[in-house]
């Protein structure tokens, strides 16, 4: 489970699009949200945009994975899809703030990466914003309130990324995920794997 989380603004959608695009074996996990759609956003694509009494209803059924409430508007990520996709293998990836990504911490943690991503300077990060000409004033103005409290826990996070150089951002989250896949407790077949070359080696030398 690779989790990315910033501030808005830090160009962590971006890095998140060309992961997916570049990387096989990777899902992302489409969160629900009481947001109202942005323009360029596609229902079931970005997001599933459904309705506060809905929302309500899977989180009492415990449908949802994580919840959390963001800039007013509820996000959560549904359940199903993310346990079919570990169970045939798959890496998911996620798209959520702090609140959930602690609420997986406390579910699974040794199941768990997470990312960090930071803007290069609070300037950047308001011209991006602004950049986007999708959100009013008022909605920026909140978002960039709500990154003050968000980016005081960079430090419970595996690791940090500040995103300067989108390429070099980039290269450094995949790099992750790659070693990550490599940890030696997520290769379950690489111990029957290796004891069957031990074997084969005592053959070969007469020994054992
Ligand atoms: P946005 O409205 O810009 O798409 O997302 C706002 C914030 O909500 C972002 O920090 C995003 O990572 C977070 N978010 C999106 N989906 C989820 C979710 O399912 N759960 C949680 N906890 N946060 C989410």
């Amino acid at each position: 489970m690779l989790v990315l989380s910033s501030p808005s603004g830090a160009g962590k959608s971006t890095i998140a699009r060309q992961l997916l695009e570049q990387e096989s074996n990777l899902k992302l996990s489409i969160s629900v949200t009481t947001r109202p759609r942005r323009s360029s956003e596609i229902e079931g694509v970005h997001y599933h945009f459904i309705s506060r009494e809905r929302f309500e209803q899977m989180r009492e059924r415990d449908e949802l994975l994580e919840w959390a409430e963001v800039h007013g508007n509820y996000y959560g990520t549904p359940r199903d899809p993310v346990e079919e996709a570990l169970a045939t293998g798959r890496d998911v990836l996620f798209d959520i703030d702090i609140q959930g990504t602690f609420q997986l911490y406390d579910a699974v943690r040794q199941d768990v990466v997470s990312i960090f991503i930071l803007p290069p300077s609070i300037a950047e990060m308001k011209s991006r914003l602004h950049r986007r000409a999708e959100d009013t004033d008022e909605v920026i103005r909140r978002r960039l309130k709500t990154a003050v409290g968000e980016m005081k826990h960079w430090s419970k996070y595996d690791y940090v990324i500040v995103n300067d150089d989108l390429q070099l951002a980039f290269d450094g989250a995949r790099s992750v995920l790659r070693a990550e896949r490599l940890r030696r407790e997520r290769c379950p077949a690489i111990g029957p794997f290796i004891e069957g070359m031990v074997d084969d080696l005592k053959r070969e030398t007469g020994e054992g």
